[in-house]
């Protein structure tokens, strides 16, 4: 029995609750030559730019689709087809880019660490001095798959003192966690309109180093995903290729001067902070464990242990949720049964605590207490 009438609070990672504002943004019809939308489109690429404090380095190339088409867009167009990448792999993402390699068929090696474990630079410094070949190390900033933080300070230091490039997987971090250009040396890095930057799902965008991009030409296998050809043809005459996705722009535009209002990345990551201890602690109340230390744990999403009562039955306790307006998701890891709640969205303490009222009664509901258990 549904017993909200308004939308589902997505506590997912992706596609995740936006505001009514952006929502609305998307009420209207643009043509694509149309001025007015010609200008969004650009005022959205500098904003983006403007957030990585990349002004004078990067230029952002927006890509339809969802966050996986702009994380192959980079790397068909940043990797040449000589080029040879390091995957710093601890998760589902990170081995999405290892497949995107083998269909693109550039060269590759991984270091695999444990979902709950971040690579070591030591070790990434290590595998760089031992294979030449190595032209590009590529790192996923937030794993999803877990919530963990990747130190890519720390992994932007290590290739560059190797005189290796970096790529960066910032889908889930990007407008929430500060990622400056002026001070990580990324040549490529690509996110989606719907993560921290909470507009609606259907564009991504990598911030490219204009000055490598230019020597990009011919490296892509696809037209569609050609950066370097999006990139032209956008700067030629400030429109898309190929249909634009002008709603989709237009709620992006409208989230982006939320996230300016907010306080910028400062603000963002402070709400979504407050959502995560809101969250962490009151699951631990609730007898529910997580999955990473605090201190590895980024304010993205969380991984809770699946609790081994014989009453706790996880589809049931999904559906429940669901049916009092709070969708969560199922874990992702390879050996631990896990789920996971999302901290990012246009989401604040109210939702937070009612998702925890939600599993209260839901437990309740299903007759089980996991702290009397314990006991
Ligand atoms: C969400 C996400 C992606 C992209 O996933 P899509 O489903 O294609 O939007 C890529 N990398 C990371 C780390 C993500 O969190």
């Amino acid at each position: 029995m549904r017993k909200h009438n308004r939308d589902p609070f997505l506590l997912t990672p992706g596609p995740l609750t936006t505001s009514p504002e952006t929502k609305a943004a998307m009420l209207r019809d643009w043509g694509s030559r149309d001025a007015a939308f010609i200008d969004i489109n650009q005022r959205v690429r500098d904003r983006l730019v403007a957030i990585a404090h990349g002004q004078y380095s990067h230029v952002a190339v927006p890509m339809q689709g969802s966050g996986t088409f702009a994380v192959e867009a980079m790397v068909a167009t940043f990797l040449p087809r000589d080029g040879k990448a390091l995957i710093l792999i601890n998760g589902a993402y990170g081995h999405r880019i290892a497949k995107i390699c083998d269909y693109l068929g550039r060269a590759y090696s991984v270091h695999v660490t444990p979902e709950n474990i971040a690579p070591d630079p030591t070790d990434i410094g290590a595998l760089l001095a031992g294979d030449e070949a190595i032209s590009h190390v590529i790192a996923v900033h937030c794993e999803t798959t877990t919530g963990i933080l990747n130190p890519l300070a720390a992994i932007a230091e290590t290739a560059a003192v190797a005189g290796r490039r970096l790529l960066v997987d910032a889908m889930s971090t990007f407008g929430a966690l500060a990622i400056d250009a002026r001070e990580i040396p990324f040549d490529a890095l690509a996110a989606s309109a719907n993560k921290c930057l909470e507009g609606a799902p259907g564009v991504g965008f990598v911030l490219c180093r204009r000055e490598v991009l230019d020597e990009c030409a011919g490296n892509a296998h696809s037209l569609s995903l050609d950066l370097f050809d999006q990139w032209s043809a956008m700067e030629n005459n400030g429109q898309w290729r190929f249909t634009p996705p002008t709603h989709v722009i237009a709620a992006f535009d409208q989230a982006l001067k939320e996230h300016e209002a907010e306080g910028g990345v400062a603000g963002r990551f402070a709400r979504y902070r407050e959502n995560c201890d809101i969250l962490v602690s009151g699951m631990r109340e609730r007898g529910f464990t997580t999955l990473l230390d605090d201190d590895q744990q980024a304010p993205i999403i969380v991984t809770f242990h699946m609790p081994d009562q014989p009453g706790f039955v996880f589809e049931d306790f999904y559906n429940r949720l669901q049916n009092k307006g709070y969708v969560i998701y199922p874990g992702k890891l390879t050996d631990i049964d896990s789920f996971r709640i999302g901290c990012i969205g246009h989401l604040g303490a109210t939702e937070m605590r009612g998702v925890l009222s939600a599993i209260d009664q839901s437990l309740s509901e299903m007759g089980v207490s996991l702290t009397k258990a314990k006991s």
